[in-house]
């Protein structure tokens, strides 16, 4: 099965990004996962190719204009996958959404631009908001990278051997026990004995200490 993202964007050239190297563009290449960025001003239909407009009771900024932005969402064939908006106003994103989404078939993305996009047409069309933290990106599609980059990881067969994901940050709902290799001795500091004493059982009690304590110093919320 691929995982098919659509993603409704201005700038459709910063799609696949990233994503096109290291693990994730192989299995685009094996075609486990596919992205296709549809260009919002390809709707509209004066002869600028005018997407935004002045905002409604005045104030800075332009904003995405809904009539051209539903066309563009209405080109995309109706299915059964998600439809998400990236938006600093959305849910934040987690590892269980995270979880959900990479179990489906896919997603439809819409990137916002200026100010954001007309509230009716994230009404009219139930677009899912979702935010990557609390700070202002100049538009969605980093956001929208981030995601896909989260779901395609977890995609079967995508990480192979590569990824336990059982023991990951999130993944236990604390963050994860800190990491070591070799050399046995980095500039004076040892390696944690435990690690090295071949007892597993001793090591996995090491770990699970080390990813509490880690996680009532830095975020406490996640054990609540
Ligand atoms: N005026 C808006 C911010 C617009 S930023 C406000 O104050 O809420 C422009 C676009 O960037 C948004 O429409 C959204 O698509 C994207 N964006 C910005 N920050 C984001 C974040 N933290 N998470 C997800 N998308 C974000």
């Amino acid at each position: 099965m691929t995982f098919r993202a659509t993603i409704l964007t201005l700038y459709p050239e910063m799609f696949p990004g990233h994503l096109a190297t290291s693990l994730a563009g192989k299995a685009a290449v094996r075609g486990e996962w596919s992205v296709e960025p549809v260009q919002i001003r390809d709707f509209a239909e004066d002869k600028h190719r005018t997407v935004d407009d002045t905002p409604a009771g005045g104030g800075a900024g332009m904003v995405l204009k809904p009539d051209i932005l539903a066309k563009a969402i209405d080109s995309v064939a109706a299915d059964n996958r998600p439809r998400l908006l990236m938006s600093p106003r959305g849910k934040p994103l987690t590892q269980a959404r995270v979880r959900e989404l990479a179990a489906g078939d896919g997603v439809v993305i819409v990137c916002g631009r200026f100010e954001g996009v007309d509230q009716r047409v994230i009404d009219g069309r139930e677009l899912e908001e979702i935010s990557i933290g609390d700070y202002i990106l100049s538009g969605g599609e980093p956001a929208a990278l981030i995601l896909l980059d989260a779901v395609v990881r977890i995609l079967p067969g995508v990480m192979g051997n590569v990824l336990s994901g059982t023991h990951e940050s999130f993944e236990t709902g604390m963050l994860e026990h800190p990491h070591y290799t070799r050399p046995q001795v980095f500039e004076g500091q040892e390696i944690p004995a435990v690690l090295t004493s071949g007892n597993h059982a001793a090591i996995e009690k090491w770990r699970q200490q080390q990813a509490l304590k880690l996680t009532k110093e830095r975020r406490p919320d996640l054990l609540d």
